[in-house]
């Protein structure tokens, strides 16, 4: 007997008919003699439509407000399935975030599991009841209700299977695994049969949005084995799991690509020391993620310094950066959010030069321009126009040999 959390995404409880196929899926899980938690997403397009009637209740709406109200998708379809499951003769229990006490920080929106209890869901196991978890949400230290960040119910998953010292945490989704790039643009990716936590890592934060990266950070941390299937076939799966010695090390392993960019731009910025923290330190204060940076090089003593944010932030960090703008004496601030960031990632490059080249001139022959770039050990990101993304996917996927076999 195991203990198995599984979790299912938006669109594997899309409507009624997805649910009973989930609740299918769990007491199948269950009576092969395993106890069982899932989690799961607020209904595909929910949590689309809940941000939109916040951003038209108030221009700028209050967090707290804002992550009561777009947590409710998840308490939608907890207590379906457990309605369903009981229904079915499957003893079945919905829990929110705060009643299991799922303890968040405070950061609205994109709240950090500190602790999750595990009382109130180990009773409710040890009476052979499934317990069905609302994923992305918590509740702060002042009981406020907090969500985790858009596709935030992975981590709820794997904070669970955590906590709980599961055997196995599966994610189902609506693909049948974790591919070498996003199936859904490249007719030829490859399914990879498992994946290392480092390379999940690199590509989740990458953009390769079937994992959120925190899910894949707590998973890494504490050892968790992450299966990847499809809600709707029996085949495929991607297990995601430490590196092993037999692991084959692809130099690139993964071609990912994000939309979700911004590009800002603070113009003609006096070059000395303290300007950069000056300009980075307020947006780090409010949680604001900067990715790349670049700063130009300094003619007389004034250079341009660029970076990128999440789009979701540029309203605020046009407010914050707006606000510290006259004191470093900067002229002005540009947005362009007409970019996407196109990543390669693969262990295998630590040991291999010549990879963020070839990735270069393979975006070149295309004439695609690449505007920042960024390295690490075993990732290589450009900032391309956005029409270009799929295109730079792609051919780049061909030029590092990821094709599937055929
Ligand atoms: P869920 O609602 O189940 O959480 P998501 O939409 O968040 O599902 O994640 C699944 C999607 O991730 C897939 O439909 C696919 O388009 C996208 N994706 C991006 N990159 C990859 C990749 N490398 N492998 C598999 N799926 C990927
Ligand atoms: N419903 C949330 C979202 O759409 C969380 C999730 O799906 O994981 O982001
Ligand atoms: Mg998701």
């Amino acid at each position: 007997m195991a203990l198995v959390v599984q979790k299912y995404g938006g669109t594997s409880v899309a409507n009624i008919d997805k649910i009973a196929n989930v609740a299918n899926k769990v007491i199948r899980t269950k009576e092969a003699g395993n106890d069982v938690v899932v989690v799961l997403s607020a209904m595909a397009g929910e949590t689309d439509r809940l941000i939109g009637l916040a951003q038209k209740a108030a221009d700028n709406p209050d967090g707290r407000e804002y992550d009561s109200l777009i947590s409710t998708g998840e308490q939608i379809t907890v207590s379906l399935l457990a309605i369903m499951l009981n229904a079915m003769g499957c003893p079945a229990k919905s829990l929110l975030g705060f009643q299991v006490r799922i303890l968040t920080d405070k950061a609205f929106k994109k709240a950090r599991i500190l602790t999750v209890e595990t009382t109130a869901i180990q009773n409710e196991l040890g009476k052979g009841t499934v317990v069905v978890v609302a994923g992305f949400q918590g509740v702060d230290p002042d009981n406020n209700i907090t969500t985790l960040g858009r596709g935030g119910s992975d981590t709820s998953a794997v904070a669970l299977a955590a906590a709980l010292k599961a055997d196995v945490c599966d994610i189902y989704t609506d693909v049948d695994g974790v591919y070498t790039t996003d199936p859904n643009i490249c007719s030829k990716a490859r399914r990879l049969d498992r994946i290392t936590y480092d390379e999940m890592l690199e590509m989740a934060r990458a953009g390769a949005k079937v994992l959120q990266p925190r899910s894949v950070e707590l998973a890494k941390k504490y050892n968790v084995p992450v299966y990847v299937k499809s809600s709707f076939t029996d085949e495929g799966g991607t297990l995601v799991t430490k590196e092993e010695r037999e692991m084959e090390k692809e130099v690139v392993s993964g071609v990912t690509y994000d939309r979700d960019q911004a590009k800002i731009t603070v113009v003609h910025v006096p070059d000395r020391p303290g300007v950069a923290a000056r300009l980075f330190t307020p947006l780090s204060e409010n949680n604001i993620v900067v990715d790349m940076i670049i700063q130009n090089a300094s003619i007389q003593g004034h250079t341009d310094m660029t970076f990128t944010v999440s789009r979701k932030d540029i309203r605020d960090a046009k407010r914050i950066i707006s606000d510290v703008l006259k004191d470093v004496g900067a002229e002005k601030l540009e947005v362009d959010d007409n970019v996407a960031k196109v990543s390669i990632i693969g262990v295998g490059m630590i040991s291999h030069s010549g990879v963020a080249a070839k990735m270069f001139a393979t975006l070149a022959r295309e004439g695609i321009n690449i505007m920042m770039i960024s390295t690490s050990e075993i990732k290589v990101s450009c900032v391309v126009e956005a029409k270009y993304a799929e295109l730079a996917v792609t051919v780049l996927h061909d030029a590092f040999g990821l094709e599937r076999e055929s």
